[in-house]
């Protein structure tokens, strides 16, 4: 009998502390307990604000700094998008590596659209990419995220001519007169002015935006979009969005 007891004990002990391991393990499903199996659907996008999604698109980026992406089950997601996407915003972003846009948002599939070119210009394509995303497939908010340290606008500043990147240069030499007019310690390799040209290219972009897209701009003043600009720090992972954290 008292055999039999410390049997038990054995037993108890061991189902307690195969418990508590687990507690603490993958096995339980990882952080929070949560593994993302779904996507959006269309009533859920449909019932997002711009608002909400900005909000949104902010907390994911706090979760991107503190390291804690959400937990998703890819392969179950693929098979729940395939049909259909609901995406709530579009980003449009620069080419550069160094910025996982669905990452630096905790964002995965059909999330959000994303549309990268160099410089994070506008262009005809571009413009057709985001009515799509907004007027077609539901999207609330459009983001023109620009970053610190961009190649393509150093390019811009070093006035490059060279095959068909002559074209991009020139769109980002806009940006490159605005802010040396601006007189922000024009020197031309300066961190400031680097910085200041970032901004403006950002600027500049959502004002090709309103002036070259009827529809964007009327969805944008029936309230059902919002069209705003953020800039990405690569020093930091942190983004800021213009006029709102600045
Ligand atoms: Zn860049």
């Amino acid at each position: 009998m008292t055999i039999d007891k410390k049997v038990l004990a054995y037993i108890v002990v061991g189902m307690l502390t195969a418990i508590l391991s687990c507690s603490k393990s993958p096995c339980e499903g990882g952080k929070d307990n949560l593994i993302v199996e779904t996507v959006l659907t269309a009533d859920e996008q449909s019932r997002l604000t711009p608002a909400q999604v900005i909000q949104s698109l902010r907390e994911g980026n706090v979760r991107f700094c503190a390291n804690d992406l959400t937990a998703r089950d890819h392969s179950k997601q693929i098979r729940e998008a395939a049909r259909s996407q609901f995406p709530k915003a579009v980003i449009v972003s620069c080419l550069d590596s160094r910025i996982p846009v669905e990452d630096i948002f905790d964002k995965g599939i059909g999330d959000i659209f994303v549309a990268r070119v160099a410089g994070n210009v506008i262009n005809e394509d571009i413009l057709g990419s985001l009515e799509y995303g907004c007027a077609v497939a539901g999207a609330k908010v459009v983001v023109v995220l620009g970053h610190e340290n961009c190649g393509a606008i150093k390019a811009g500043i070093d006035n490059v001519r060279t095959g068909n990147i002559t074209s991009l240069v020139v769109k980002i030499r806009r940006a490159v007169d605005q802010a040396a007019a601006a007189e922000i310690n024009p020197a031309p390799k300066s961190k400031d002015f680097i910085h200041a040209v970032c901004l403006a290219n950002v600027q500049i972009s959502l004002t090709d935006i309103h002036d070259n897209s009827p529809i964007l701009k009327t969805l944008e003043e029936q309230g059902k979009i919002s069209i705003v600009g953020a800039l990405y720090d690569i020093n930091t992972g942190q983004v800021k969005f213009l006029d709102r954290d600045q």
